[in-house]
């Protein structure tokens, strides 16, 4: 079998990624992640029998995981996305993560790892 081969590129040339703003998974079990990529649910930030799916999504890990995005702190953005190079959205535009970023290191004192 051939050996997976993935190359992530460094943070400097690497854009945020808009599934951390557009693409919320729900799972059949109502386990909540942030990619069609995380089979594993690496990257679960809640489950919707708990919790409403909205305010998951505008919830405090979530958004510390986008501000690690918009920043290019990829290490710190999501256990999944730290090694991923794959945009299943696509790559967020730079006004959006401008707008992002001024949004979040505006309420970061609401933001947890
Ligand atoms: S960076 Fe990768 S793991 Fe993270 S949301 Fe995008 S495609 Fe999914």
């Amino acid at each position: 079998m051939a050996k997976e081969v993935r190359t992530v590129l460094p943070p400097e040339t690497r854009p945020p990624c808009a599934g951390l703003w557009d693409t919320p998974m729900v799972q059949v079990n109502g386990d909540v992640t942030v990619c069609c990529l995380d089979e594993h649910l690496e990257n679960k930030i809640g489950n919707v029998n708990d919790t409403p799916l909205g305010e998951i999504w505008a919830g405090p890990k979530l958004d510390a995981w986008r501000l690690a995005h918009v920043e290019g702190r990829f290490g710190e953005s999501g256990p999944y996305c730290t090694r991923c190079n794959w945009r299943s959205a696509g790559a967020l535009s730079p006004a959006r993560a401008a707008e992002w970023r001024a949004r979040l290191r505006g309420t970061s004192s609401r933001i947890s790892g």
